[in-house]
């Protein structure tokens, strides 16, 4: 019997990672790798503080502050601040383990880490997100630094978040550093950016789409179901609609908006959507409006999964855990071949057990491409990986160059994933290669024989 509280995130990451290794020929080749897991499993460090702010009546208020140090074996922890009320150690260590596997896979300098708060963004005016940030950095800013910890954006905080905290780092420290990713481009932040995580993600189902095709197909008509409406979501939407595809659904956490004809999202309704994040509305304050009614349909308190036919490409981008079994069964049974999660940990290990069940092809030849967040959605800490090294040399580079560098490290990731796969991961006769267990596997290999 464990003496340690129950977590039940942080279990499930550990073992849907633990398993995959097990599973693989890994430990037979490498035994000692064995013991690197268990190691691994323990965070370096846990920060955890208290934050005590002021709201616009005057009224003390107070939240919870973390951050998890998980593993620095191949550069600084690196990884996102997350403020949502749900945030509590047994999430943002689950966040934290993927991340170290994540950063590893983008082939870059950076150990892995995750932060945040229990505050909840949503009804807060400007002053209150300014306020409760600066309470936040006063105390986190003793714990982190360009060489030590990195933070950066993660669901409730953003753009003007992560200026309120570098804004407070400065003036405590009195030191211009590179101490957190995702800044305004004026003030040391990278060009693509707040688009990397979307669009990586869509470049690298580019990839298992040229893959499976023989390189015939690409997103050309291809039907695409989306989750969220956050920054992931809004610039997947974008890059798949500029590749040719087509958006059928985007969500937030109240219900969806789904297609109800053959059309698409259009950029100029996925930039509405976007407008309506920054001033913090809600999906159905648009959903009755003349521009949507007509064309889609709002389900209140409903995901999108059980809701679309005919769909090519499932990207869960809204939050851990939004892909059931059930629904994982309902997608394929609406056409979906290729899933890849935007969001971290976005399917349940029942779900992922589903997509992966379905790896063996059919007659006609067809199968489930299931690619995990850590390898997929590793765009964002990719070019924060990217804007540290821009901070470092004191430059900035155009965005066609941080674009170039975000796909190369997109198409490496796939065919790291890949290749470990075939190498280590036993396959039946007609089966696809698992690039969850391929990526875990890889991401892996790099930090234990780091450590
Ligand atoms: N929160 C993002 C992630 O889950 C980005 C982290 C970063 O840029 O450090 O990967």
């Amino acid at each position: 019997m464990s003496n340690l509280p129950s977590e039940p995130e942080f279990e499930q990451a550990y073992k849907e990672l633990a398993s995959t290794l097990e599973n693989s020929t890994l430990f037979n080749e490498y035994p000692e790798y064995r013991k690197a897991l268990q190691v691994a499993a323990i965070p370096e460090r846990i920060i955890q503080f208290r934050v005590v702010w002021e709201d616009d009546n005057g009224q003390l208020q107070f939240n919870r502050g973390y951050r998890v140090q998980f593993n620095s074996a191949l550069g600084p922890y690196k990884g996102g601040l997350r403020f949502h009320p749900t945030v509590n150690l047994s999430i943002l260590k689950f966040l934290g383990f993927e991340q170290i596997f994540k950063n590893a896979l983008t082939g870059l300098n950076m150990g892995g880490g995750k932060g945040g708060a229990d505050f909840d963004p949503k009804g807060k005016s400007d002053n209150e997100i300014r306020k409760f940030c600066v309470a936040f950095m006063t105390e986190l800013c003793k714990h982190i630094g360009a060489d030590t910890d990195v933070p950066a954006g993660d669901i409730g905080v953003s753009g003007r978040e992560i200026g309120y905290l570098f804004g407070q780092y400065k003036k405590v420290r009195n030191q211009w550093h590179g101490i957190l990713t995702g800044k305004g481009i004026s003030w040391g932040g990278s060009l693509i950016r707040p688009e990397a995580t979307g669009y990586g993600l869509v470049y690298y189902v580019q990839h298992m789409i040229q893959h499976a095709s023989g390189g015939k197909e690409s997103f050309t008509g291809k039907r695409v179901t989306i989750s969220g409406s956050g920054n992931v979501a809004q610039y997947a939407a974008l890059k798949v609609i500029e590749l040719g595809g087509i958006v059928v659904s985007m969500s937030d956490s109240k219900g969806s908006l789904i297609i109800q004809n053959d059309g698409s999202f259009t950029a100029e309704e996925v930039r509405l959507i976007a407008q309506l994040k920054v001033d913090r509305k809600q999906l159905i304050s648009i959903a009755t409006t003349d521009a949507f009614k007509d064309k889609f349909q709002y389900l209140d308190g409903a995901r999108p999964w059980l809701h679309v036919d005919k769909v090519d490409i499932a990207l869960p981008c809204a939050t851990q855990n939004e892909v059931s079994s059930l629904e994982a069964e309902g997608l394929i049974g609406a056409g979906a071949k290729f899933v890849a999660e935007g969001s971290n940990m976005g399917c349940t290990q029942e779900a992922i057990d589903v997509f992966e069940g379905h790896r063996q092809k059919n007659l006609d030849g067809t199968a489930i491409w299931y690619a995990p967040g850590k390898a997929a959605n590793a765009g964002g800490v990719a070019v924060s990986g990217l804007e540290m090294a821009q901070n470092s040399a004191r430059l900035s580079w155009t965005a066609e160059e941080v674009d170039q560098r975000l796909q190369g490290i997109m198409t490496a990731s796939f065919r790291h994933g890949l290749e470990t796969a075939k190498e280590f991961v036993p396959q039946s006769e007609g089966a696809l290669p698992s690039l969850v267990a391929g990526s875990n596997i890889a991401g892996f290999m790099k930090v234990a024989a780091a450590m």
